[in-house]
């Protein structure tokens, strides 16, 4: 295997710049120290914000679509380094290879669209209610963008938000998780030689890289030269973050937590549905904001699905992410995997049946479990809070509201999904009345979202839009001008200003 060291110098990462004694760098596949790092204090976080300010008075002159040449620049650094990236995003967050790679290629994907949207950064013409006038809207840079990430997408939640900022003619300030800081480290270098290979015109603090844990991340969100902080992670950090915003009423944008459902209808197809529950359920075993977490099924087809499940999940094979042919690897830490012990207890006191759910060895360390499908008399307790591990609860159902009516009832309104073949049922989950979910999704499961489409939740998801759609809005600001091309001093109607 190749190590990391090896990884990040074909990356021409320089990882000397980040060593130190504060940050344990520990991969989750077998337990093994990968590097130690140094953390930034808060004062070095207010010196990189401060640079970062200073590259952004200049980006923002920038064309556009010269803007967009950057990131088309970046993308390519990403295509050929895709292979070298994928793995140590595996080797440090443990997710299958099949996994890592993907997540580059989501990176890749917005850096396309990033590169269109820099020449649709669109403003409307407004018909004046003045004669003679005429009134538009223009979008500017916004400023700094401040990006927390969360350790299970180390790299793409960024890309998400960076490409973007890019274009739109921001820097970006990056604290990612503690938990996965030399992905990061990879990454920033892409960057740093796509901004070599552009020219003069990109200045040199466009994009900032902080280590650390939560201290940094408040140094970042406390500081008045940030306007945007772009914030993906639990639930409880979104709330700690939205506080700190509101008091300077800095804009925020939020991918919060999930808990995620599935409704399974009398007229589903059985084996889309089975393939879609394994994979949206035990996918990046179960640590994906969009994890499959509840599964309702209807009566009628309960005694045909829960039995193909249950076999599928006891031979599911759990193992080391980079061997082909595992489809599931290690939790995050050994504090994931406690809490995953924990709510399988609560589940069997709720009146819960466990299927599976227990640590498995592999190899010398790390933390592995076998995924756990758990038959709930109804929706209890636990089924109401988001475990960060391969659970999936499933209740039977007899009505498409009681269906809809659990799947809304929990506070995280990330994605959802029903599967039917009857046209009605699955428009009333997308209708008004039905999934109040920031994804509703039809005959595909929650999770896995596409970059086109603008992703995040609603409720205490965290209402945020990060990546496709109109979410490049976010990280611009609106002016309107009204121009008066006639010698008249026509005011709003009905107001009038004689001297
Ligand atoms: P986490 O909340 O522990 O940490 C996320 C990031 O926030 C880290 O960088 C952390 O250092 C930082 N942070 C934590 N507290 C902070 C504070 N008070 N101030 C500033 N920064 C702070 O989350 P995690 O364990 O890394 O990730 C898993 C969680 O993230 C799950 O809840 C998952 O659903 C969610 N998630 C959501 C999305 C989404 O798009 N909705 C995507 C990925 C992960």
């Amino acid at each position: 295997m190749q190590s990391v060291a090896q990884l990040l110098s074909a990356m021409q990462a320089d990882i000397g710049r980040y060593l130190g004694n504060d940050l344990a760098c520990i991969s989750p596949i077998d337990g093994e120290s990968l590097a130690s790092l140094r953390v930034d204090s808060p004062e070095q976080v207010q010196e990189k914000v401060g640079a970062a300010h200073a590259a952004f008075l200049q980006w923002r002159m920038v064309p556009a679509p010269r803007r967009g040449e950057l990131v088309r620049l970046f993308g390519d650094e990403l295509r050929s380094n895709k292979e070298i990236l994928g793995k140590l995003v595996t080797i440090e967050t443990g997710k299958i290879l099949q996994e890592g790679l993907g997540e580059v290629q989501e990176m890749i994907d917005i850096c396309d669209f990033a590169v269109g949207l820099s020449r649709q950064l669109y403003g409307l013409t407004i018909a004046s209610e003045r004669p003679g006038h005429r009134m538009m809207e223009t979008w500017h840079p916004l400023g700094v963008v401040a990006v927390i990430s969360a350790f299970n997408f180390p790299v793409a939640v960024w890309s998400w938000n960076a490409a973007l900022a890019f274009a739109c003619g921001d820097s970006v300030v990056w604290k990612p998780s503690e938990k996965a800081p030399l992905t990061a480290i990879a990454v920033q270098a892409l960057f740093e030689k796509a901004m070599a290979r552009f020219g003069a015109d990109a200045p040199a603090g466009l994009s900032q890289l902080v280590i650390g844990g939560q201290d940094c991340g408040a140094a970042l969100v406390d500081d008045t030269r940030v306007p945007l902080v772009s914030a993906t992670g639990s639930t409880r950090m979104g709330k700690a973050v939205a506080e700190r915003c509101a008091r300077r009423l800095a804009r925020t944008l939020f991918e919060l937590g999930g808990n995620n459902a599935m409704i399974v209808a009398p007229s589903a197809d059985l084996e889309l549905s089975t393939r879609a529950i394994v994979f949206s359920a035990v996918g990046t075993a179960g640590q994906r904001c969009t994890s499959l977490r509840r599964l309702f099924v209807h009566d009628d087809v309960a005694e045909r699905l829960l039995p193909r499940l249950k076999t599928v999940y006891a031979s599911l094979p759990v193992g080391n992410p980079l061997d082909e042919g595992t489809l599931v690897g290690p939790l995050i830490d050994e504090a994931a995997l406690q809490g995953m012990q924990l709510a399988l207890e609560r589940a069997r006191a709720e009146g819960g049946k466990v299927h599976g759910g227990e640590p498995v060895q592999v190899g010398k360390g790390g933390y592995y479990a076998r995924p756990a499908l758990v038959e709930m008399p109804s929706q209890t307790g636990i089924m109401h809070h988001e475990t960060f591990a391969p659970i999936l609860y499933v209740v039977r159902y007899q009505t498409l509201e009681q269906a809809i009516a659990m799947n809304n009832a929990v506070a995280q309104g990330l994605s959802s999904s029903i599967f039917t073949t009857d046209v009605r049922e699955a428009e009333r989950f997308m209708s008004a009345g039905g999934s109040d979910c920031g994804i509703a999704n039809v005959n595909i499961g929650p999770s896995g979202a596409e970059i086109g489409g603008a992703f995040g939740g609603e409720k205490d998801s965290g209402g945020g839009r990060e990546s496709g759609s109109d979410a490049w809005k976010a990280y611009m600001r609106r002016a309107t001008n009204t121009v008066n091309y006639s010698d008249a001093l026509p005011l709003a109607q009905g107001i009038r200003f004689d001297i």
